[in-house]
């Protein structure tokens, strides 16, 4: 083994919540195995990367930069990634489960002949070994699956899954990669970045998510839903019946063809609970159902469920958790 490599991904300038959580979670590992703990930056990168990424307990900060890699490309970060790390000889390269990592790591993964696990909920480090932790069948299964040793392996984390574990800082050291993407390698060109959720909390990376389905009625019924949000900054997410019905847009929607979210709370108001929604956010750490049915399956899997028009129930939430935070 010559590294453990977490891909440490940015976005507008700022290192993605889920490299501090996979880096620190592997710290310990990097310890049992004495192997170096190392964070890959492709592309811009804030200036003061090792700073940054020390409290996570990172040994090197590896940026790779040159023409081609001002802006994400899957075929130009690909080739970095893996140009940065032929010779290396990695034993596990992770990412958060971004949309960027989910285009980018099958890439890497067939380029270095690896496995990937995809979308793991849970890394663990067991006789020499890497255990993922991975929801299967929309979250009704969680598989385990095991790395081989002396075989490279790859994986993503959901957001919010692993925590950051609490490790010593350190000082990582910071070394410059040059590379050049060979001409004509690249198929696409991005000509515009659109911010398309402007002042929001990203759905992904949200410790708090209040949801919307069917049952807020139309468009205007997500001014409750926003309005809870607000009070406590969290993101707003949907059931696919409201983004379909148009009420809200698609990168918003939670489930097994939108997000898949870990939040530590997620309030989910006026959805019934179909397997397809509960494929992406059973697993937050305490749900919260806010529906009229009484037998709503929503319940079967919430911590805690109001019973109730969401109408009538969230507004006054709202202004409670209000009152209750100015207070604080
Ligand atoms: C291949 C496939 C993929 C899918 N992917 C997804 C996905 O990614 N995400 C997803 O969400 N769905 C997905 N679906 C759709 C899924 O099967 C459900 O149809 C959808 O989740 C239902 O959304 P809902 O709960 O908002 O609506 P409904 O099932 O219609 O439920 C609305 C709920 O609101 C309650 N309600 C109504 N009015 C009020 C009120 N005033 N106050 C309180 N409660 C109220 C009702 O009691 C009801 O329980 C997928 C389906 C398929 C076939």
């Amino acid at each position: 083994m010559a590294g453990i490599f977490v891909y440490a991904e940015t976005k507008e300038g700022e290192f993605r919540k889920a490299t501090g959580e996979i880096l620190s979670r592997c710290r310990g590992v990097a310890d049992a195995t004495g192997e170096p703990l190392v964070a890959v930056v492709v592309g811009p990168a804030p200036e003061d990367a090792p700073r940054r990424l020390a409290p996570f307990g990172a040994d090197l900060v590896l940026h790779v930069e040159g023409p081609g890699l001002e802006v994400y490309t899957s075929q130009g970060y690909a080739w970095a990634v893996t140009s940065c790390l032929a010779g290396r000889q990695p034993a596990a390269l992770f990412f958060g489960n971004t949309p960027l990592a989910r285009d980018l790591a099958p890439r890497v993964a067939e380029r270095m002949d690896a496995a990937l696990h995809a979308d793991c909920t849970g890394l663990a480090w067991e006789d020499g070994r890497f255990v993922f932790t991975r929801p299967l069948y929309g979250g009704k299964l969680l598989a385990r699956a095991v790395s081989r040793p002396g075989h490279p392996v790859l994986a993503t984390f959901r957001p919010n899954s692993l925590g950051v574990a609490e490790v010593a800082a350190t000082s990582p050291a910071y070394e410059r990669v040059q590379v050049e993407v060979p001409a004509g390698s690249v198929a696409s060109v991005v000509k515009e970045t659109i911010r398309q959720v402007a002042g929001r909390v990203s759905l992904q990376e949200a410790e708090i998510i209040v949801s919307g389905g069917r049952g807020v009625g139309g468009p205007e019924g997500f001014r409750v839903i926003e309005e809870l949000a607000d009070v406590l900054g969290a993101a707003v997410g949907a059931s696919r019946a409201a983004v379909d019905a148009g009420w809200i847009s698609y990168d918003h929607q939670v489930g097994q063809t939108g997000k898949a979210v870990s939040p530590n709370l997620y309030i989910a108001c006026g959805i019934s609970g179909a397997i397809q929604h509960l494929a992406g956010m059973s697993s937050a750490r305490c749900i919260v159902a806010i529906n009229k049915d009484p037998d709503a399956y929503i319940f079967k899997v919430a911590d805690y469920g109001i019973v109730g028009d969401l109408f009538q129930v969230v507004p006054a939430l709202t202004a409670e958790l209000r009152e209750m935070l100015v207070r604080a």
